[in-house]
């Protein structure tokens, strides 16, 4: 074969090579594309959520009965001081994980309160409201006559019914509801170890002190921890799907729209929990 022949025949083959390969690196991309794996990694810790809870209107107001919905379980008196508490099975699943690390370090977790439902939030609150509970020494009914700084004296540390993230399964108190137990060498050892490890077992702190990041809301609650593999799902679901028309059927309900509950309290949380 002489040299002008050969020229023209190596263009050709090189041609055809290129085009072959582009062609079979298209598919491959395309390939892989569509068998991406459908999982949530959250990015916050190595927790995996595998599959999107999509919870209803009336779940993410805390209209459910956790004895009966089989997403929910009930917590072993082991970790708690009360009967009849309820966990989503995730968050107690993930809980008895951080239960026995904390027990190795020599500190014992104990759940004061987990799921509450819209009910039980609402005879907590309207006790506050009507005076039948005194409420940091006061009768809120007669010391806040005006209805709006009724509401946000309660929201101090309280809910309104339907709002709080008590409802979804995912949050619990722990230990002490007392601001002054934190500030006992026990209470300081409790806190410390929980902010430097309970991420790692999927949990936050969704009211921490309010600063520029979270100017409104809740005060500081060293106690209440957040579940957020699957909390920050459902507040971003409440988000979606929950208005001002959604929150009524307790005593006081027309200050919500007032005070601007939603944004103001409900969405004001740690950016770790987001
Ligand atoms: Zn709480």
């Amino acid at each position: 074969m002489n040299n002008n022949f050969k020229k023209p025949f190596i263009h050709f083959t090189l041609v055809v090579i290129i085009l072959v390969f582009s062609i079979s690196c298209q598919n491959c991309t395309s390939t892989n594309a569509d068998n991406k794996p459908e999982k949530k990694i959250n990015n916050k810790s190595s927790v995996v959520v595998s599959k999107q809870i999509a919870l209803s209107k009336e779940s993410l107001l805390g209209k459910v009965n956790p004895a009966k919905d089989t997403g929910f379980t009930a917590i072993d008196q082991k970790y708690s001081s009360k009967k009849g508490l309820y966990l989503r099975k995730e968050t107690y699943a993930a809980f008895r994980k951080m239960y026995d690390a904390a027990l190795k370090d020599g500190i014992t977790l104990y759940i004061i309160s987990a799921t509450r439902t819209f009910n039980e939030q609402k005879n907590i609150w309207e006790n506050k409201w009507s005076g039948k509970s005194s409420y940091y020494g006061k009768n809120i009914a007669t010391s806040y006559p005006d209805s709006v700084e009724r509401s946000k004296f309660i929201l101090s540390y309280s809910s309104m019914p339907g709002t709080s993230r008590h409802h979804w399964g995912t949050d619990m108190d722990l230990n002490s509801l007392e601001l002054s137990y934190y500030k006992t060498d026990a209470g300081k050892k409790l806190y410390n170890w929980l902010t430097a490890n309970a991420s790692k077992y999927g949990f936050c702190q969704p009211y921490t002190a309010k600063d520029n990041s979270r100017p409104t809301g809740y005060e500081e609650e060293k106690w209440h921890w957040s579940y957020y593999p699957l909390s920050s799902i459902f507040l971003q679901q409440y988000k979606e799907k929950i208005t001002y028309d959604d929150l009524k059927g307790f005593a006081g309900w027309q200050t919500a729209k007032k005070i601007n509950i939603i944004n103001n309290y409900v969405l004001s949380v740690n950016i770790k929990c987001q």
